[in-house]
This record gives C-alpha cells, structure tokens and sequence, in this order.
C-alpha cells in the first residue's frame, strides 16, 4: 500500500490536460505525466536510490519538479525541494544535513559543486530547460516502472526547510498522512473538481505553490495554468480561461494596479484563495469592489500545511483567517504557556494538533520537543486570537512582539491603526533596542504614489485610537518594503537596518 502515490498520481485521469504552460502553449496530460513518473523512478532506481534516501531538487519551475516528486513518492524516496535562489553555500548545508543522495540542479550549480565539493558523497544531475540535461540521458531507452514502495501513513514523504530568519534552518518532516489529509480537506473545503483550472504562478519549493496548489489540483484531477512566476501581464491573459487562482497578497494588491483588471475579465473565476501573508482589510474589501469577489484567506505553516480557513460558503471575514479546518484543532495559550483555555478575543500564542502537523525537525530531536506540548499540540511562534464564533485573527510571531516599558505590544494593532489612513500604501511597525523602555516602536511606513504623509497628523490619528505607550517613536518613509519570495514581510532586516537608531 501507497495510498498517497495511489490518490495523487496513479489515477485513471488519461487523456485530460494537466499543466498548461501560458508561454508556449504546451500542455501535459495526466498520462504522460505518469509515464514520466515511472520512468524517472525507473532512472532513480538504476542510480541506485532506495526507500527513505533523500534527493533534493534545485531547479527553475517546470513540471519536471512535480515529476521527481512523484517519483520519489512511488519508491519512498524523501523528496526535498530547495529555494532556487538559494546559494552554493547555503545548498552546501542542506545537502550535507539531508545527507542526499541525489541532487537535481541547474548546470551552473553542478560546475560550483564539482569546483569546490570534492568530497561530496551525493550524486548530482542536471535539468537545464525543457527536457536538457543529464538527468534525461538515455531516460528515453528506459520502460517505465511498475512497482510501488510500500508506505504507511506515518513515513516521510518529503523534508521542508523553513526560511530560517533566525538560526539554522530546520527540516520540517512531513509525513504521507500530512499531506494527504491536507490536500482531501482543502479540496473538499474549497469545492474543488476536475473541471477546475487552476491559475499558478507560485513557486513550487515552497508548501504553498508544491502542497497546497498541486496536491489540491493532483487529488481532483484538475488543470493548472503554469506561470514561471507572477508577472501581472501573463495573469491577466490566463484569467479569462480560469476558475482559480491562489496566490500571496502582493499578487492581488499588483492586480489591483492593472487597468485591465475588471469584474469581466474574471467573469469564469468561482475563487480567489490567498495565504502565506496577512492580506490587508482594505485590499479584501478594494478587491471585492472591482471584481465582485471576495478572496478567501487561509492560513498554515510549513510545519503545519494548511491550518484555518476562511469558509467558502459562509462569511469570509477580512482581517481574519478564518475557522479550524476539519480534524484540525487550534488553541490559544497564553505566552508563557500556563493558561491553555484563554477567552475568545484574548490573545496568545497560536497551537495546533491535527493530521496535519509534521512529524518534527529533521536530526533535531531536542529543537522537536521544545517546539511541542507534552499534549501533542504544536507551538506555531504565531500569536492571535480567536473570537466567540472561532475565526482566527493573526496579530504576528512571538519574535515580532514588542516589549516596551514592560508592556506588550502587538505590531498588528498599530499597523491597522497606521494602514487607516488614505495616503498611507502599507507599514510595518518593529520593536529596536532603547536605552530607557528596553524596546522603542518604529513605524515604517509606505506612502501611496504621489503622496505625503504628514508625521504629526499621522502620530494625531494614531493618538486617538491608541494607548500612549502604542504611539511609535519614529516614523520612518521608506519606497517599498523587504518581502521574501513568498510575499513575507522580511522585519528582521528592517530591525537590522534600525538597530542603532535610539543610539544615536
Ligand atoms: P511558511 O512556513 O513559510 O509557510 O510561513 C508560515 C508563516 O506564514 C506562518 O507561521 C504565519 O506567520 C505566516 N502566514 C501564513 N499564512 C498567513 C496569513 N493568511 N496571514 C498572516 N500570516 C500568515
């Protein structure tokens, strides 16, 4: 038994059109893609992989990753997929705390490793572009193969490396159990069928363009739109053939801008999802004035896959995440960790236990426990709040929290007060080190386009909504905010960048 190979990949789905690429117009059939599974399984098994070996996979966004996953799950190989704009020094760790076996990467990152690895215990193999590389020689003289590992519900199927603002980066071990059970949820959740057509321009190293988007569309037997990456121009030429998108919040404030972004353009669409970041109130509700539809926020970690969701029938609520999804429990537990039961509205830190939640970090058995109660609940480091109905509100990590003058404060709260005004794009408000209240508030914020924003009017408005020790102490304008691939505001490095400022 492979019940997650049997459900994701090795469906009777024949003819029907997989991944359609916008670019060139091409498209792959279920299949053919399942022909291609088993033939690269066939290749991993002549190089000698076995079950429970890691291969990590590092290349540009095509179906030959989802390929290789799907091949790795048929022989129980644990599949790792790595940022591709990770360096040869950071990959370098990955590889060696994975200890792979296998490595799939661009041709320019094989010549840095062969140049400066020489002791290297992994195998490498190219994929360059569209079916060129080493990884394809002589794959076409090879049958495709029939067997299937067998896993039970509690193996590895795949190891994620966390973005790692602080620290190592950690391994997080998701079992066949974890993402199965996601990608039945969501897509029952989400009403999902194969007449659906995905729009994906994620990225696929990342749980929400690999798990979240492909598992969903494998488990219907849907389509997918393939986008390299988000670019608002090729969007908005795939839109009219879609039914769904999913994105991060800067996909659709981007959309927003574009003029011909309308209520007819999206006139097939059934569904906007968005997740990875908090979307702004304002862009919920700016959006449902111009198309007619409201997104529906989610939310979920690596660690975690997906965790709440607003409901598709039903209120979605801006501002909010929306409701436990099936067979997932969430709970708020005060900061230091003795109150498990917190009233609704009060906020804590966000835990959760599910069929969803990994198995722990890979070879950190003590990081592992530190991050679990002894009830098998997990630690997100996401503080919120649910209210009396069971939304979720995010009012950001742990580690974002501000202590100023012993008091707290969640950057959320000033953020929205800030956000309020019309001039005002966006902020980010962050505690840095002050020599009298131990953390001293910055408001960061981004002005719309042609505007100006009045500080003192600013510090006016925030003073009526908010308690003084809220008020922030500068208010710094900056162009644009440091986001990640995944549309993440990057505080650390605004942190970073201020560190000294109440030193001077
Ligand atoms: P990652 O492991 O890269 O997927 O990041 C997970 C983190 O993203 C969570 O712990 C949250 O802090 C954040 N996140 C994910 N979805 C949302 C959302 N809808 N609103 C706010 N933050 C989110």
């Amino acid at each position: 038994m492979n019940i997650l190979f049997d459900r994701l990949f090795d469906t009777q789905k024949n003819k029907k059109v997989f991944i359609k690429y916008l670019e060139n117009k091409e498209s792959l059939t279920y299949d053919r893609f399942l022909q291609e599974i088993k033939t690269s399984a066939r290749y991993l098994q002549e190089l000698g992989l076995k079950c429970e070996d890691r291969l990590a996979v590092q290349i540009s966004k095509s179906h030959h990753v989802l390929t290789i996953y799907g091949a790795c799950v048929q022989l129980g190989i644990i599949f790792i997929p790595l940022n591709t704009s990770y360096t040869h020094s950071e990959v370098d760790y990955f590889l060696t705390d994975s200890q792979c076996k296998l490595f799939v990467c661009q041709p320019e990152m094989e010549k840095e490793i062969i140049q400066n690895d020489k002791e290297r215990k992994f195998t490498t193999k190219t994929i360059a572009s569209d079916y060129e590389g080493s990884f394809f020689e002589n794959m076409e003289k090879l049958t495709p193969l029939d067997f299937v590992e067998k896993r039970r519900e509690n193996d590895i199927g795949a190891i994620l490396y966390t973005s790692g603002t602080t620290g190592r980066s950690k391994g997080a071990m998701l079992t066949h159990k974890n993402l199965l059970s996601n990608a039945e949820t969501l897509s029952k959740s989400w009403r999902f069928t194969e007449e659906d057509v995905l729009l994906h321009a994620l990225p696929i190293y990342h749980t929400h363009g690999l798990f979240v988007a492909t598992n969903i569309a494998l488990i219907t037997g849907c389509q997918m739109i393939f986008l390299k990456n988000f670019n608002s121009e090729e969007v908005i030429k795939a839109l009219p053939d879609s039914t769904v998108m999913m994105g991060v919040p800067t996909f659709y404030t981007r959309l927003l801008k574009e003029k011909q972004f309308t209520k007819n353009l999206v006139g097939e669409m059934r569904l906007f999802i968005s997740g990875s970041a908090p979307l702004l109130s304002e862009t919920h509700q700016e959006f449902e004035r111009v198309t007619g539809h409201q997104i529906l926020e989610r939310y979920g970690m690596t660690e975690t896959n997906m965790i709440t969701s607003n409901p598709y029938d039903g209120d979605r609520r801006a501002g909010t995440v929306g409701l436990a999804l099936s067979e997932v429990n969430v709970r708020i537990v005060s900061l230091d960790g003795n109150n498990l039961f917190l009233k609704p509205n009060e906020i804590g830190v966000i835990e959760v236990k599910g069929p969803n939640v990994f198995a722990g970090y890979w070879q950190m058995p003590e990081k592992t426990k530190e991050e679990f109660r002894n009830d098998g609940f997990f630690i997100t480091g996401d503080m919120g709040y649910l209210d009396e109905n069971n939304y979720l509100t995010i009012v950001g990590r742990n580690k974002d929290l501000i202590i100023t003058g012993g008091l707290n404060v969640y950057p959320k709260e000033i953020e929205s007060t800030i956000d309020q005004i019309q001039e005002i794009e966006e902020s980010a408000v962050i505690g840095v080190e002050h020599p009298d209240f131990g953390e001293g508030i910055i408001a960061v914020i981004i002005e719309k386009k042609d505007e100006n924003v009045n500080n003192s009017e600013l510090i006016k408005h925030l003073k009526l909504n908010l308690a003084s020790f809220k008020i922030p102490k500068k208010i710094i304008k900056k162009n644009n905010l440091p986001r990640n691939s995944m549309g993440k505001v990057q505080k650390n490095l605004l942190r970073d960048e201020f560190k000294y400022i109440f030193k001077r």
